[in-house]
């Protein structure tokens, strides 16, 4: 099958204008950006910006108005210069199993997808996206068939956990039970591609005082973006899960073209200096079960014999079919068998249950209408609003 290779970084459509969101800044950015504005005095900022953050990141509120213990023109200054909406949900699915998907627009033209899945995780996990569309384009995947819109921003990250939260009820953030325990950056696009606005994003999401969802219940999920692999664990600390696909490079290069860049052997030696790698915090490989094309047992054991010494488990897969798809899924009995070579190597292979195919929620199956728009026609149509 041929594939192009295209690493070119596209010129990216610009980040929306407006007033800056605070619900995506880290709380010292928060810090600095009030006192610069005004809002506070620098004597009693980490005060303000803590009580401030505490009403966004713990209450959810939408709006500077419910803040009932924030001066009138501590307010004001707050209106003027910020803002704090979330963006137009356009469209809301729940599938049979009870996965929910919500297609968010960003800015005109500029849209992706949130999942929720319950039942994954500690209760349930929210898989967010990073990018609008994707660089890379591997065969398998829905997304990769989109061309780079743009990275979002930080707020934008964030903005994702907090519709999830305003659709389960989950305001202010509860101290016990909840139903968003986890999160997986394994939406649309390469976060790894976008590391500052997810770094920002997870400080933001893991504060105690606001979302306080533990570092150690995020996964970074990258297509093996060998340079920022290290940089990614020691700014955000979060789990690393690593699409793999395949054991050897000919076939990775073919499902995985970003892989003619950074072979298996460079991939492995990123992910054995991965921080904090131990049994209790293991990688996950992401291996998508594609029939007849990398779900033999031989490949099965050439996957084993890449693990050694790699506190691993391993995820399969079953490939999730998109319009169009090149490929069909292996058949359940093979994937079994695959899984246990897997296990009886010591690995924990669990094969993942697709949830929400009935609304393309699955793995792979994220797509959106958004097209790269160039710059001039963005800003003609922002005018015209
Ligand atoms: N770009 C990142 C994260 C998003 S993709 C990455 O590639 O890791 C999230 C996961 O879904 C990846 O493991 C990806 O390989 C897998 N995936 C993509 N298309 C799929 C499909 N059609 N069926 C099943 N899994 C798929
Ligand atoms: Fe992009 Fe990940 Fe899809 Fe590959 S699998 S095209 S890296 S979103």
């Amino acid at each position: 099958m041929g594939v192009t290779l295209d690493l070119k970084r596209p010129a990216l459509a610009p980040t929306p204008p407006g007033l800056p969101n605070l619900s995506g800044m880290t709380r010292a950015q928060m810090q600095a950006a009030l006192v610069e504005h005004g809002a506070v005095d620098a004597g009693k900022a980490r005060m303000r910006s803590s009580q401030i953050w505490r009403w966004i990141h713990n209450f959810g509120v939408t709006d500077f108005t419910g803040m009932t213990d924030i001066g009138k023109d501590t307010r004001a200054v707050l209106e003027r210069d910020f803002s704090l909406g979330r963006p137009e949900v356009v469209e809301r699915q729940v599938s049979r199993d009870g996965t929910r998907k919500w297609l968010i627009r960003f800015s005109p033209g500029v849209e992706a997808e949130t999942v929720f899945i319950p039942g994954v995780g500690r209760a349930g996990a929210l898989c967010v996206s990073s990018q609008v569309g994707c660089t890379l384009n591997c065969t398998f995947c829905h997304t990769g068939t989109q061309p780079l819109v743009r990275n979002l921003t930080s707020s934008e990250i964030v903005a994702q956990v907090q519709i999830a939260r305003d659709d389960l009820g989950e305001w202010p953030s509860p101290a016990g039970e909840r139903q968003l325990s986890n999160i997986v950056f394994m939406g649309m696009g390469e976060p790894l591609y976008n590391l500052d606005n997810v770094a920002d994003a997870i400080e933001v999401i893991s504060d105690n005082e606001g979302t306080a969802i533990s570092r150690r219940r995020m996964t970074i999920s990258t297509s093996g973006v060998v340079p920022e692999i290290l940089r990614a664990g020691e700014v955000t600390q979060a789990m690393l899960a690593i699409s793999l696909h395949a054991a050897n490079d000919a076939l990775r290069d073919e499902l995985v073209p970003l892989n003619r860049k950074y072979p298996i052997a460079e991939l492995m030696a990123a992910v054995r200096a991965y921080p904090g790698l131990s049994n209790a915090r293991r990688v996950t490989f992401e291996y998508v079960m594609l029939k007849g094309i990398n779900d033999s047992p031989a490949d099965a054991k050439a996957l084993v014999s890449l693990l050694t010494s790699i506190p691993a488990k391993i995820n399969l897969i079953p490939f999730n079919p998109w319009p169009g798809s090149p490929y069909a899924c292996s058949d359940w009995g093979t994937i079994e068998k695959f899984a246990g070579i897997i296990n009886r190597a010591g690995y924990a292979s669990p094969i993942r249950t697709p949830r929400g195919r009935d609304i393309l929620a699955a793995c792979g199956q994220l797509k959106s209408e958004s097209e790269k728009v160039r710059a001039s026609d963005l800003r003609r149509a922002e005018r015209a609003t």
